[in-house]
């Protein structure tokens, strides 16, 4: 059972539509992605949920993340029930049948009718009850049934565990489940025949080895009810705080902990997932998020008019700090995630002593030189298939690249250095002692620091973790870099663009930008030149993003509406960086998240997003500031600085000379694609000449 990617929880519901706005008693929906909780979806009838879990189910697969859906209704009635109704005590078989048989509208729905249908067919006296409808129905008594000498018992045994829990036969009054039994059942049904093999229902289709793209689960939130209470600091809806928790606990619980809630004695009558583990689930409800920033965390020392680069960069190094809680991964699927503390060895690499090429062991003696002849003691090490026995003094045994070392045999000379008969080596001294062998821990020892925290894990790294035999590693939930175009010129490419107008090209610039340095892009769209309007995008940025990255608008003139609003309600900063291209950098908070109003110039965008940005972010990431490394390398062109600020210019190393891109206009995208990294100068006054040394900053120093 490999580990989940992507874990949803939904709170179901019974009962009819309930409208546009968000309500208590609805159907909410709360999904964790990654480690990242989600804004809980409120759902308002059964087909719109339907709906949204098949699309989510469908973009979860498409990504290839491994999805985990708990319903918080039983998945099966008491034993004998499914075998009563299908002849087959499956409760899969009850889902089929069930399905067949409710129809579901709006308003509307036969769950009564059915009920009493059961009812009479088993001889009138349940076990269903609770009709809630005006009108007497035959079969479906108001009140609760007698279960002494009925078929089934009123509850499951896990009912009976959970403490608070309702039987399934009641279908009305507050808490009652039966409706939603028989209104979820038929609904899960139907997505199991839609997904087919890629989905299984635990416990009834998982056997330990399952790894379906698609798992349903039965849930139940009551099991955390202490961690909501704790959570719940406002008045806000309790379904939703619920559905968001118990999805993130159910991703933060130790990845043994799930195994062992998968791996449930089960039968007929199903589990609540998490049974048993309230205590795990509720601590990994509430493990502690890294406190946000701080309001004023962009404030500048007063009386400062154009910040020098260098300043602005230790301001930003000082200020910034991790956001991100701690999920664990498996390290198989790693890569480009960040540690979020140091991992240890839990084996040496080498783990024992082994040969390092194919030859002949034997245990050093003074490694004389001449002509050595040792007598072969039979059987032979090989990778995997160590000799078992001690191989005795004066004697050798034949050994395989990667054989452990046997008992007894310290030292291995080469194939291509021996001559060999059957039961005789002989060779050329002298051998140093240890030669062609690997040392147990020579490359890294048990217990000792494999990587540090911080750490963005390359396919290297990942062969280390495993050498090491670390199969999951504590990582941080992926930063959420929310991107933003603004202006009124701005048309989306593809679309018509007519005069005056120019095509967006920041945005898809940024957005891939995020997704190369590892985080999660999440793409806000274009924004007119409108502060009503700006004013939503930034209220949803924050709730989806942990940072924003805006172009445009943030000079100081008249259509600068991003400025203008963030210094109206954003604590906004503006640095005046002595930087060409860019100079105007708006920094601002929006509601805890931190704002990077960038220019709107394509050139000036990117380097002031390579150069600020990117460090920034990943210190809120949790990877730690990061500085780019420079290279001193001849240029190949000439060029007169004049003194007062820091340049970047576009540039690119052709036979080992520095080239920069012919014109220096802020507005030539093409240079931007034609350079391979830049070139810094710094605010001093420079006269460059072909031949003398400047700094060059290869775009991959910068993680492009
Ligand atoms: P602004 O910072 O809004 O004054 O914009 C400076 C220049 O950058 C203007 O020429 C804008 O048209 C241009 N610009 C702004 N945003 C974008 C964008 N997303 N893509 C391309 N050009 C842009
Ligand atoms: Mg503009």
């Amino acid at each position: 059972m490999t580990q989940f990617d992507t874990i949803a929880v939904v709170d179901w519901s019974g009962g009819n539509d309930t409208g546009p706005k968000p309500r208590k008693d609805a159907i909410w929906l709360g999904v964790v992605r990654n480690g990242e909780a989600e804004e809980p979806l409120y759902l308002r009838n059964r087909a719109v949920a339907e709906a949204a879990l098949v699309a989510l189910i469908e973009q979860e697969k498409a990504a290839g993340r491994r999805l985990l859906v708990g319903f918080d209704f039983p998945f099966a009635y008491p034993r004998g029930f499914a075998k009563a109704l299908t002849g087959q005590a499956d409760p899969l078989a009850l889902w089929a049948w069930l399905e067949a048989r409710i129809t579901d509208e709006k308003t509307t729905n036969n769950r009564f009718d059915l009920a009493a249908e059961i009812n009479l067919s088993l001889g009138g006296k349940g076990p269903f009850w609770g009709n809630a409808l005006g009108r007497d129905i035959a079969g479906l008594g108001r009140t609760k049934q007698d279960y002494s000498a009925a078929p089934f018992s009123e509850k499951r045994r896990v009912e009976s565990l959970a403490k608070g829990s309702f039987t399934c036969w009641q279908l009305a009054g507050a808490g009652a489940v039966g409706s939603q039994v028989l209104m979820g059942l038929p609904v899960l049904s139907r997505l199991r025949r839609r997904f087919a093999t890629d989905l299984a229902v635990w416990p009834f289709e998982i056997s330990k080895g399952s790894d379906a793209a698609v798992v349903l689960a039965e849930i139940w939130p009551s099991l955390i009810a202490g961690a909501v209470r704790q959570a719940q600091t406002d008045g806000g809806i309790r379904d939703a705080y619920q559905v968001r928790l118990l999805a993130v606990a159910l991703s933060q619980v130790a990845p043994d902990i799930l195994q062992q809630m998968i791996a449930a004695e089960t039968d007929e009558e199903g589990w609540i997932l998490g049974q048993g583990f309230e205590t795990d689930l509720e601590a990994a409800a509430l493990r502690l998020q890294p406190p946000p920033l701080r309001n004023d965390c962009f404030a500048l020392p007063a009386g400062v008019d154009w910040t020098p680069v260098e300043t602005a960069l230790s301001l930003l190094r000082d200020r910034m700090q991790v956001v991100k809680a701690t999920v664990e991964c498996q390290t198989a699927q790693a890569q480009g995630r960040i540690l979020a503390n140091p991992v240890s060895a839990l084996r040496s690499n080498p783990p024992e002593a082994n040969t390092a090429v194919d030859g002949y062991g034997f245990a050093y003696a003074g490694g004389a030189a001449g002509t050595q002849v040792l007598p072969l003691v039979a059987g032979r090490s090989a990778a995997g298939v160590p000799f078992a026995a001690k191989v005795p003094a004066g004697h050798a045994v034949r050994v395989l690249t990667g054989a452990a070392l046997p008992d007894g045999v310290d030292t291995v000379v080469l194939d291509e250095d021996v001559t060999a008969s059957a039961t005789q080596i002989a060779f050329r001294g002298p051998l140093k002692r240890g030669a062609n062998t690997r040392q147990a821990g020579e490359d890294i020892v048990k217990g000792s620091e494999a990587l540090p925290a911080g750490r963005l894990l390359t396919p290297a790294d990942l062969a280390l973790l495993s050498a090491v035999g670390c199969a999951q590693v504590p990582v941080r939930a992926r930063l959420r870099v929310a991107v933003l175009s603004t202006g009124d010129e701005l048309r989306e490419v593809g679309q018509d663009a007519g005069s005056g107008q120019i095509f967006d090209a920041n945005r898809p610039m940024l957005l891939s930008l995020a997704t190369r340095w590892g985080f999660e892009p999440v793409d806000l769209g274009r924004v007119g030149d409108d502060r009503n309007a700006l004013r939503a995008v930034f209220d949803e940025g924050a709730a989806r993003a942990d940072v924003i990255l805006t172009s445009g608008g943030a000079s100081a003139g008249d259509e600068d509406h991003v400025s203008a609003l963030l210094r109206a309600t954003g604590a906004l900063q503006m640095w005046r960086i002595a930087l060409k291209p860019g100079r105007p950098l708006a920094l601002a908070m929006w509601q805890g998240v931190p704002v990077f109003g960038l220019p709107g110039n394509p050139v000036a965008a990117l380097v002031c997003a390579l150069v600020f940005a990117r460090p920034a972010m990943a210190a809120l990431s949790g990877q730690g500031w990061i500085d780019p490394q420079g290279y001193a390398l001849p240029a190949g062109f000439e060029k007169q600085k004049k003194p007062g600020r820091h340049e970047y210019l576009r540039a690119r190393v052709r036979d080992g000379r520095v080239e920069a891109f012919a014109s220096e206009g802020s507005g030539r995208i093409s240079g931007l694609s034609w350079a391979e990294g830049l070139v810094e100068l710094d605010s001093a006054a420079r006269h460059i000449r072909p031949g003398d040394l400047v700094r060059y900053l290869p775009f991959g120093s910068f993680g492009m």
